[in-house]
């Protein structure tokens, strides 16, 4: 019923870099439309210069090329219903506000003593609210004739535009995920939509610029769930059609300290922008997924996971896995908690689709350090060892040994082993890897398991001839791998270390 209908909306506002929640409302808004063969859109949202961060929009624009999840139509796209910033509609708002000062839903407020009104209230424990049981107590045009109010617009170049809330309604609003709500429009104060420098605020700008553009579903985190009564009543008094809506769960801080935002990046101990980000301030770079590692796939997959299920017992999904079996009904009510873990594991999952990537790391690693190995010999490294990482550049970590070998062990097991027995011991196994004729690894397992008494000794002290540390995959592999002539210059190399130690 939805097809070649949907039209959503991401809606940043450039204050920043992108942090997990708000990839996420992108990724759930693409995945909505694509379900829906509908058009997503990204909307820049930058009415507010005072919180404006030159380099967001391009942070924006390239984290959502990384995810594979770029708009159809806005800012850097084009479309229909240009300009897509809001810094480029404002002639457009000044149009529709005074549509609504004209049908008496907003009015002119001069007030200039409003920070003195609140210190009042609060000093009396109370909260100023600039509402229906105050404002005709205030400076404003609902009490002024029309004469006294072209008089004062005339006198006075601050005023702003205040919404004029109707008290005494239940409003009844539906949201896609949390269902019926109810707001006492008692509780509602008149916010501000035209702020005293002519610029529309996020609420009149965002209602109108819905609108215009055909927005069908307005898909946003759950802290903008208490603006919207204000949308509703923005529309209803404009007489549009609302969208849906749909207000994603908070995505919340495993230590229990609230939702995870930009301002706690530093204190976190998981990384929560997708791609890094250069504080302007101070020029750091905060590493972002990509550059820790993450494949963008992986990312995502995990990302949509992170607030929604797809209701069967299955995680690692494609995006257009994730497109089939996306559903609002699917989404969490409640905040969801981060799990870097769980990250992680999305990636080493997405590990042997990226084989390639491994392989290219490996090369080039082995350039800068002159090593030239048959592509062969990378391939099967990369398949013995892959079990043992989470992202591509912990490969070398764990295959060095393959390419280089040791020129110094770890001391505490060295120490241990540096006596006469050792040598004996490492002599007498050099003698039975040079008598073996096929140096493969069940062979020499068998060959070396037959010492039950010394078999574990021996390889300790095969690993530490051959890895330098007593890490590693399987040690009868290493000695295959490496071959016969290698393994025993490794082996005589040690003892040579340990002869010279006693
Ligand atoms: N500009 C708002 C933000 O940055 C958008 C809110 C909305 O989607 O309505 O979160």
């Amino acid at each position: 019923m939805l097809q070649n209908f949907v039209r959503v909306r991401f809606a940043p506002s450039p204050t920043g870099p992108l942090h997990l929640g708000g990839i996420r409302t992108a990724l759930y808004n693409y995945l909505f439309a694509k379900k829906h063969g509908g058009t997503f859109i990204l909307r820049i949202e930058d009415t507010d210069r005072k919180r404006f961060v030159s380099n967001s929009e391009s942070y924006i624009l390239e984290t959502l090329k990384w995810c594979h999840i770029e708009p159809d139509e806005g800012v850097g796209y084009g479309g229909p219903y240009y300009p897509y910033y809001q810094s480029e509609r404002l002639n457009i708002y000044r149009y529709y506000i005074n549509q609504l000062l004209e049908k008496g839903y907003a009015y002119y407020a001069f007030d200039t003593d409003i920070d003195q009104k609140r210190k009042e209230y609060n000093d009396r424990g109370l909260t100023f609210s600039y509402n229906y049981r105050i404002r005709m107590d205030m400076d404003n045009s609902l009490t002024m004739t029309k004469k006294q109010l072209h008089a004062k617009l005339q006198s006075c170049s601050s005023y702003v535009i205040r919404f004029k809330t109707q008290p005494g309604e239940k409003l009844n609003m539906y949201d896609l995920i949390r269902g019926n709500i109810i707001v006492d429009t008692d509780h509602l104060d008149d916010k501000i939509l035209l702020k005293s420098d002519g610029v529309a605020t996020y609420h009149l700008a965002n209602t109108i610029d819905d609108h215009l553009m055909k927005i069908t579903h307005v898909l946003r985190g759950e802290e903008w769930l208490s603006s919207m009564s204000l949308h509703i009543l923005l529309y209803r008094s404009f007489g549009w059609i609302p969208p849906h809506f749909a207000h994603l769960p908070l995505i919340l801080r495993k230590d229990g300290k609230g939702k995870i935002s930009k301002r706690n990046a530093d204190s976190l101990d998981y990384p929560i922008f997708p791609i890094q980000w250069k504080v302007p301030e101070t020029q750091i770079i905060i590493p972002g997924y990509r550059e820790l590692g993450y494949f963008p796939e992986s990312f995502v997959n995990m990302l949509a996971l992170l607030g929604w299920n797809p209701g069967i017992k299955r995680e690692i999904f494609s995006l257009q896995e994730l497109i089939n079996f996306f559903s609002l009904e699917k989404i969490n009510k409640s905040g969801v908690f981060f799990d870097l873990k769980k990250a992680n594991w999305f990636n080493k999952k997405y590990l042997n689709k990226n084989k390639k990537e491994i392989f290219s790391f490996l090369c080039e690693k082995l350039k800068k350090v002159s090593i030239f190995c048959k592509k062969d010999y990378l391939w099967k490294i990369i398949h013995i060892t892959i079990d043992r990482i989470y992202f591509v550049h912990e490969i070398w970590e764990h295959s060095f040994y393959f390419f280089i070998s040791p020129n110094s062990y770890e001391s505490n097991f060295f120490n241990k082993i540096c006596h006469q027995k050792s040598i004996d011991q490492l002599e007498n196994a050099k003698i039975l890897l040079s008598h073996t004729s096929q140096f493969t690894s069940l062979n020499l397992r068998n060959l070396f398991q037959e010492d039950r008494k010394n078999r574990h000794k021996i390889m300790q002290l095969f690993r530490l001839a051959l890895v330098g540390v007593l890490k590693g995959i399987d040690i009868f592999m290493i000695l295959e791998m490496l071959g016969k002539e290698e393994s025993i210059q490794r082996v005589e190399k040690l003892i040579n270390k340990i002869k010279e130690k006693i």
